[in-house]
């Protein structure tokens, strides 16, 4: 068995022997005296300071009716109390006349299994409250705390009136969570005293047996943590032999533990109110004096009844609370998913204000996962750490929410960024796009402090027994709380979900937008292909026309014109011409716009041998043409006729472009090493490369537009500044890419390349 397994059991063995010293001790506080009756109402059992009180000495009492102490009245009205059912009370006041004269006590009864206990306290006549002062104080103190908000401020509102009633140092309330871990949540206290609002206090602090007793009773009051408890006489029960229960009974002593743990505290004086919400008990109202202090019965009852007025109001603030935060997030999410809608870019509108999406689940941080690109916001990890987070719950988690809080139990790398992110929420938006939101909450530790170590709370004596002693120190403590953080609450969940179908939503509603668009593009396209077709293949007739009607009158009718008329029917026919080759580019480039690609596997030595050989058939000084191909082309699949077009175009130009007395150019491809553009790339960079005019740097892109020259039309030999379009044209149909780079006067080099 480990050692912690040890403790464990231990411990528990330890609270059940607990829960039956702490509810029958055996002795009861000295600010009161307790006499146990039987159904006889003989005297079975009193405290053992009966001649403080009573003027009596125990012996004197022991076995005796009670009508020797009191008159017929008042005992009557305490047989009536045998009809009460078990635990519930009666008070009433009584006058007994002692020695020193008569003496007036609250008397306070009520029955246990096998007995009736009486309960009697002294009367401070000065301390005493009328019906009108105690009604005028409840209905204004409940008007008040129906006039409050919210949760928090109800709360301070029920401290302050208990201060204001008690006239204790400090009144905190106390929350439960469901560890049974307390924080102060509301307190009003003397102004030297330190606050403890915001404190966390483990749940080892209130023993099992002690909150068993706050709910079965719920007020304690302990006058003064110094006081020595008086025994009962006899010990036990005479009758049934057993410990008398005092779970109900309201001078109950403490354990010795109690009191040090408030001692520790500097408390001296104790009042406690349960506050008990669908019977559990939701937390407490503790109210601490640093000197002793005793408040009569009636201000308690007031207490008492207060605390019961919380109770049933706490269902409805909490609802009401948690309505209100709903509600927020709510309203949060409807903010942002506006703003997402509206947005270009998604990521701007989730981060900005950055506040909101932290806000949406109460978060101190978050990482936007997009693709590869990740954006963070607020106190997070590393960009490194997510990056390995995100793997990490790629391979582990499979839900697409996701949420701890306490990741380094589950990610011990967490460990080393606790700080920002004990607790994760994880949104996966899209697997396949790898798109996450994440959320981080930092450890508990860093927002609220514990009191103290409750592992010290149980002490292992020499003979090995254990006992739950209070700790020593209420030093803040930092232990069980570590690598955890605030747990996530199913509102919050649901925030981050709504978040998810929205984003999910508005990005595959711009996905179909975007669709659409494309489908109207490619429409279009091919409206506009088919029309230039069909504008350039019929305006070639008309056009043909006027060359030959144009070219019939420069025939035949040259002697009816003069000069003048010659001149301009010379222009129409030379307008016609470059007409027709500009209806002739158009026409291909309108052709490649609609043609499918066939690929051919093609030896491109072959096919450069075929460019070259009609090249230099077209020029008059064939032998001038220099032509470098400085080792073999590749094999590739390639539309060779396009191909073709595409060496004949650059070739054409590189000696087109030429004023140099020797003209050369050189194709070739480039080895892996020198794809410059993509290192990964396993397509060839082919080029083809000049000693010719060169092109100036701004003109780069440029030339690849349709009908753009760079010179006038008598310069260079003409052009219609198609050439460059339909190489591009081709080139992109292989899904490749072109571009050139150039030094004037020194030469140029086009690139390309064919998928
Ligand atoms: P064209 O040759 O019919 O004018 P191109 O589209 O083939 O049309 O070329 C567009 C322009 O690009 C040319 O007018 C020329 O100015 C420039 N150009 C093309 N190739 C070269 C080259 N190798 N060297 C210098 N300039 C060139």
């Amino acid at each position: 068995m480990s050692q912690s397994e040890n403790i464990t059991t231990e411990t528990n063995f330890l609270i059940n022997y607990d829960r039956k010293a702490i509810h029958s001790p055996g002795s009861i506080q000295p600010h009161g005296v307790l006499i146990v009756l039987s159904n006889e109402l003989e005297i079975l059992q009193v405290s053992d300071n009966t001649q403080a009180y009573l003027g009596k000495e125990p012996e004197d009492l022991l076995s005796q009716p009670l009508s020797n102490l009191f008159d017929v009245r008042q005992t009557e009205v305490i047989q009536h109390s045998f009809n009460q059912k078990t635990g519930s009370t009666t008070a009433f006041k009584v006058s007994i006349m002692t020695v020193d004269g008569e003496r007036c006590f609250e008397s306070i009864v009520h029955r246990t299994e096998d007995a009736l206990i009486l309960e009697l306290e002294l009367i401070d006549s000065r301390s005493e409250l009328s019906f009108l002062s105690f009604q005028a104080w409840a209905s204004e103190a409940i008007a008040t705390m129906q006039n409050t908000l919210n949760l928090k401020e109800f709360l301070h509102v029920v401290a302050e009136e208990i201060q204001k009633i008690t006239g204790f140092d400090r009144v905190m309330i106390y929350q439960f969570d469901q560890q049974q871990a307390g924080s102060v949540i509301a307190e009003v206290k003397k102004d030297n005293l330190s606050p403890y609002l915001g404190l966390h206090y483990p749940a080892t602090d209130i023993p099992k047996p002690a909150r068993e007793l706050y709910k079965r009773c719920r007020l304690r009051f302990i006058p003064d943590l110094t006081a020595q408890p008086v025994k009962l006489v006899p010990s036990e029960n005479p009758v049934t032999h057993q410990p008398l229960d005092l779970s109900h009974s309201g001078l109950r002593s403490f354990g010795e533990c109690c009191a040090e743990y408030h001692q520790n505290m500097g408390v001296a004086a104790l009042l406690v109110i349960s506050l008990i919400q669908e019977q559990q008990l939701w937390g407490l109202i503790s109210c601490h004096h640093q000197t002793p202090k005793y408040i009569s019965y009636e201000v308690r009852k007031m207490c008492e009844f207060l605390g019961q007025i919380v109770s049933s109001e706490l269902a409805h603030k909490i609802s009401h609370a948690k309505w209100d935060y709903t509600g927020k997030l709510k309203s949060l999410q409807s903010e942002l998913l506006e703003s997402i809608s509206q947005a270009d870019n998604f990521i701007d509108a989730l981060i900005k204000p950055e506040i909101r999406l932290l806000d949406l689940v109460s978060a101190s941080g978050a990482a936007i996962c997009l693709d590869h690109e990740i954006t963070l916001v607020g106190a997070t990890p590393d960009i490194d750490q997510v990056r390995a987070l995100i793997e990490w719950a790629n391979n582990q988690v499979s839900d697409n929410l996701f949420s701890t809080d306490s990741l380094p139990q589950l990610y011990p790398r967490a460990v080393a960024f606790k700080d920002a992110a004990s607790g994760l929420l994880l949104l996966r938006i899209s697997q396949v796009r790898h798109y996450y939101i994440l959320w981080f909450r930092p450890e508990v530790i860093q927002t609220v402090n514990w009191a103290g170590n409750p592992n010290d709370s149980i002490q292992i004596e020499a003979d090995g027994s254990i006992i739950l002693c209070p700790r020593k120190s209420f030093e803040q403590w930092q232990e069980t709380v570590q690598l955890t953080s605030l747990p996530w609450q199913p509102c919050e969940l649901e925030s981050a979900i709504a978040l998810k179908h929205a984003i999910v939503g508005i990005v595959l509603s711009k996905a179909d937008e975007l669709a659409k668009i494309n489908l109207e593009l490619e429409r279009s396209n091919r409206e506009l292909a088919a029309f230039a077709y069909a504008a350039s293949h019929d305006l070639k007739e008309p056009l043909r026309g006027i060359y030959n009607f144009s070219t019939v009158l420069l025939e035949d009718y040259t002697e009816i014109l003069d000069d003048e008329g010659v001149e301009c029917l010379q222009t129409v026919v030379s307008l016609s011409v470059r007409m027709e080759t500009l209806i002739n580019a158009l026409l291909r480039l309108s052709q490649l716009g609609q043609a499918q690609l066939h690929l051919q596997t093609t030896d491109l030595n072959q096919l450069l041998n075929q460019v070259i050989e009609v090249f230099r058939a077209s020029r008059q000084n064939s032998q001038a043409i220099d032509i470098r191909v400085p080792r073999p082309l590749p094999t590739i699949q390639c539309y060779q006729v396009l191909v073709n077009e595409v060496f004949s175009n650059l070739i054409g130009n590189a000696f087109k472009y030429n004023d140099k007395a020797e003209q050369w150019v050189e194709i070739g491809y480039l080895d892996a090493d020198q794809h410059f553009v993509d290192q990964t790339s396993i397509t060839p960079v082919f080029y083809v490369q000049d000693n010719g005019i060169g092109i100036p740097e701004h003109h780069l892109e440029t030339i690849f537009r349709l009908f753009k020259r760079l010179h006038s039309q008598e310069k260079y030999g003409g052009g219609a500044g198609a050439g460059l379009a339909i190489v591009k044209k081709i080139i992109e149909l292989h899904q490749g890419e072109i571009w050139v780079e150039s030094t004037v006067t020194v030469g140029s080099t086009f690139y390309f390349t064919l998928e």
